[in-house]
């Protein structure tokens, strides 16, 4: 991609508007516009973010053997008045009422619409267990959205049902879930900490909240500080058994504000108290859906029963700016490799030098054939503006061509995380790279 062609709006003043740091640098960095309040369109740049991260969570729910299925946005409010929550969940839901004079919604979560799915599709306890997964829009009417995407009023989820025969397998299902965020958020390149939590409007017994820490996260965590030097299990076999993985996690304190009391038993030099951010949350809810809704199963001896269920959410949009907030510096975003909205910026410091333009047009084809996604500055500006561009939009390496450097058989190659620069060759820039 060629910058002078890219829709990057990036702006130089920091936005008024914008309390924290990933709010104020996706915006200079051109990746969203707010709409309206708690609304947010995603420009080219944002986008590839967001698509990234989505990768990363469905390649980690297709593993732990979730299955992808796509709900609608505007729901039946009659669904809702089954489960019992058209009237619990107040003023969050944003109400809809159709020329029929129907009462819709526009989904704040889907435990109703996959319940119904699940109710009129499958019979038996042969069929068992499934997991159902979508990755999709959300709208909940925030009382103070803020913090841009990270508390928006329309923000993109993935939000995962399990159905399961009896509580034992449904809790197998939840500690493959639990695994699965490990790993997922191990690779989005964030420590994210599994917290035991109040399920809330949701319901149920065993939930866990996933928050990665932040001086800018609404809530005020603690967690035993043995927690923050763990890394999830590589090979992870889901057919196995989950538990011990799951025990060596949560025999380690760490709660929420909510849960947390003066009995956590922590040696007061191991207590780290701190704030965080709620990227993820699963929960362990048994029938509380099942039962009202009626769907059940029948069981190897023919009687019926009701399934027992959990459901699993990650804030998709929320992690775009949770990801910021944990990697940046003063000159603006570092994105982890994993999710870098190009991996490579190669920047041209003389568009429309004949030579410049042509080695260029020669590392892009090759870093392009190896793979690599790659945006070239071959705008006019001076090298000083251009240099500051690439330090705010973040790509995890800088390749710096010009006349200069050509003359003498050299380029540069800046690793953006640590400002590392080297003169190095043309081909063992590209041999460090691919
Ligand atoms: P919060 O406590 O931040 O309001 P929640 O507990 O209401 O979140 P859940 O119902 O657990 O949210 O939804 C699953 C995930 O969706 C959350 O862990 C969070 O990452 C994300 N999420 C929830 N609300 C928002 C929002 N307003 N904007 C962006 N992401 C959100
Ligand atoms: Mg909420
Ligand atoms: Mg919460
Ligand atoms: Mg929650």
């Amino acid at each position: 991609m060629r910058l002078s062609r890219y829709f990057l709006p990036t702006l130089k003043e920091t936005p008024s508007e914008a309390e924290i740091v990933s709010h104020r640098l996706m915006l200079r960095a051109g990746m969203i516009r707010q709409h309206t309040s708690g609304i947010y369109s995603w420009l080219p740049l944002g986008l590839r973010v967001l698509r990234a991260i989505e990768q990363i969570v469905r390649e980690e729910q297709d593993r732990a053997g979730a299955q992808e299925i796509l709900m609608p946005t505007v729901q039946s409010a009659e669904l809702w008045r089954e489960s019992g929550r058209y009237d619990d969940y107040g003023k969050e839901m944003l109400r809809i009422v159709d020329r029929h004079e129907r009462d819709m919604l526009y989904g704040p979560t889907h435990e109703e619409v996959v319940t119904d799915i699940f109710r009129k599709n499958i019979q038996s306890y042969r069929d068992l267990p499934k997991n159902l997964y979508q990755i999709h829009w959300k709208f909940r009417d925030e009382v103070r959205p803020r913090f841009g995407v990270m508390r928006g009023r329309e923000f993109l989820m993935k939000d995962g049902y399990s159905f399961d025969l009896d509580p034992l397998a449904a809790r197998r299902a939840y500690y493959r879930m639990f695994v699965a965020y490990l790993r997922t958020f191990h690779r989005l390149g964030l420590k994210a900490i599994p917290m035991a939590a109040d399920t809330g409007p949701i319901g149920g017994s065993l939930s866990h909240e996933f928050i990665i820490l932040a001086e800018t996260g609404e809530s005020a965590v603690f967690c035993h500080k043995d927690l923050l030097d763990k890394t999830p299990p590589q090979n992870v076999d889901y057919d196995g058994d989950l538990e011990p993985i799951f025990k060596e996690w949560t025999s380690l304190y760490a709660a929420t504000d909510e849960k947390h009391g003066p009995d956590h038993g922590v040696p007061e030099g191991d207590l780290v108290s701190a704030r965080g951010i709620e990227v993820g949350h699963i929960f362990n809810f048994g029938t509380k859906y099942s039962v009202p809704m009626g769907a059940t199963v029948t069981t190897q001896d023919g009687s019926s029963v009701p399934v027992h269920m959990g459901s699993y959410g990650i804030g998709v949009s929320r992690l775009v700016g949770g990801i910021i907030e944990a990697s940046h510096d003063d000159a603006g975003i570092i994105w982890p490799d994993s999710v870098a909205p190009f991996q490579v910026a190669l920047v041209n410091l003389k568009a429309g030098d004949a030579q410049t333009d042509a080695a260029c047009a020669d590392l892009e084809t090759r870093l392009a054939a190896a793979g690599l996604s790659v945006l070239i500055d071959d705008t006019d500006e001076r090298p000083g503006a251009k240099f500051a561009t690439q330090d705010l939009i973040g790509l995890p390496w800088q390749l710096i061509v010009g006349p200069k450097g050509l003359a003498r058989g050299v380029v540069e190659l800046k690793r953006r995380a640590t400002g590392e620069r080297h003169e190095v060759t043309v081909e063992s820039a590209l041999a460090h790279l691919t």
